[in-house]
């Protein structure tokens, strides 16, 4: 309200546009606000000052301004524009500045291209996103095919927001997405991991990737997952219902297990394409190659089960295997597991032994070390050796057998 205020004042159009519209008319709390302005960015700045801006995208005119208090969120400010040709399928080659009603032709969907006027509580809709809201369509502005030729990316958002509202892709839409599929490819990693992401972490992730099936995306995006696709859907789809509330990594690891079972090389192989973080493809595959472990647990020396348990990614894998015993596989699995958690007083209680006591039993640092205090850790944890006393003494009768 102040930013538009300020704006105004001065003499400039101002609005709030895009997603922050749509998500007030669908009655759900925007979780960021854009202003879109006939300023241009240098007036943004002179307007709001060096220290409250942030020249972000200064070439798109895009203007970051600082909130005047901390824990107030920033505010896009966008000049309104109209974008040229794009050569890269990603980004404009150059921007033009121009009016608001032009700015809505720019945007990608109708539901994303409306602006509203804060003092007045008016809508102002130049692309008929009040209609497919109400009729819960994501549908291209303009021609979607040219849209969707621009900037391929536009193809896997729209498969977002209808996974997201639970909408669908209007048809001259969906059936553009399927004639121009192919070129996603042109998109960086990052950014379809990002769409992958965030269309996964909806309450409607199998239908996004039933979408992508259809429509032929999955084999660009996931090929692990599209090579086997015709055998597996029904399974991965079955076991992404079953699991609504899990992370995208667990999500993601469920696919991938649906297809490939506990292998560790398919996820890899994604981490490289998608350039996945360290911390986001070890996470999947744990999930996915502990599978094996888990599910037998109530089975194995607890020597076995604990180091997965204690892993930081533990919950990922106990809930695809949750999401696994609730689509058949025996049930006792993870209830097993949770009871085991719920009563052990120590998951990772301190070793008996250190190095320390190998030396002070005369045996001198190498590669035995290693091995011995492996050994008293398993009989730790399989309860084997209860105290020091007795872990000393297992110590001492190996030693002695060593040097026989
Ligand atoms: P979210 O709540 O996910 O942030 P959003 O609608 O705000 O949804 P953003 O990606 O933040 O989405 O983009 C803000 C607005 O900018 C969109 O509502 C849309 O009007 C426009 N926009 C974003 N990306 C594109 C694109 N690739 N092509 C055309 N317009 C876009
Ligand atoms: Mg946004």
């Amino acid at each position: 309200m102040e930013v538009v205020h300020r704006l105004r004042q001065a003499g400039h159009e101002a609005l709030w546009a895009g997603g922050c519209v749509r998500d007030l008319l669908r009655g759900s709390e925007p979780t960021d606000y854009d202003v879109a302005t006939s300023a241009l960015p240098l007036q943004v700045q002179e307007l709001f000052g060096r220290r409250r801006t942030h020249a972000v995208g200064i070439s798109f005119g895009v203007i970051i301004v600082r909130a005047p208090k901390r824990g107030i969120q920033s505010v896009e400010v966008a000049t309104f524009r109209t974008d040229s040709s794009y050569s890269d399928g990603r980004h404009p080659d150059s921007v033009s500045f121009s009016t608001a009603e032009e700015d809505a032709q720019r945007r990608d969907f109708t539901i994303n291209g409306m602006f509203y006027d804060p003092f007045d509580d008016r809508v102002i809709d130049y692309v008929g996103g009040q209609t497919d809201l109400q009729l819960k369509l994501v549908r291209a502005i303009g021609d979607a095919r040219d849209r969707f030729r621009e900037d391929k990316l536009r193809m896997l958002r729209a498969i977002r927001f209808a996974a997201r509202f639970a909408f669908q892709i209007e048809s001259s839409t969906r059936n553009a997405i399927g004639e121009c599929a192919g070129e996603v490819a042109v998109v960086s990693g990052e950014r379809i991991a990002s769409e992958i992401q965030a269309s996964l972490q909806t309450s409607h992730a199998a239908w996004a990737v039933a979408e992508w099936a259809d429509l032929g995306l999955l084999p660009v995006i996931l090929p692990e997952l599209a090579e086997r696709w015709e055998e597996r859907a029904a399974e991965a789809s079955r076991l992404l219902n079953a699991m609504p509330t899990a992370t995208w990594q667990t999500k993601l690891g469920g696919l991938l297990f649906a297809t490939w079972g506990a292998q560790e090389q398919p996820v890899q192989l994604m981490k490289s394409r998608l350039k996945l973080s360290n911390s986001d493809a070890n996470a999947i595959a744990f999930t996915v190659t502990s599978q094996p472990v888990l599910e037998q647990a109530h089975r194995l020396p607890w020597s076995q089960v604990q180091p997965r348990v204690i892993h930081p990614s533990f919950a990922e894998a106990l809930a695809l295997l949750d999401a696994r015993c609730r689509l058949g596989l025996d049930p006792h699995c993870g209830d097993w597991l949770r009871h085991q958690l719920a009563n052990i007083p120590e998951l990772d209680p301190p070793p008996l032994v250190v190095g320390q006591d190998l030396q002070n039993l005369g045996l001198k640092p190498g590669p035995a070390f290693r091995v011995l205090l492996d050994r008293v850790r398993t009989l730790q944890l399989d309860d084997r050796l209860r105290n020091r006393e007795q872990a000393l003494e297992w110590l001492n009768t190996e030693i002695e057998g060593m040097d026989a």
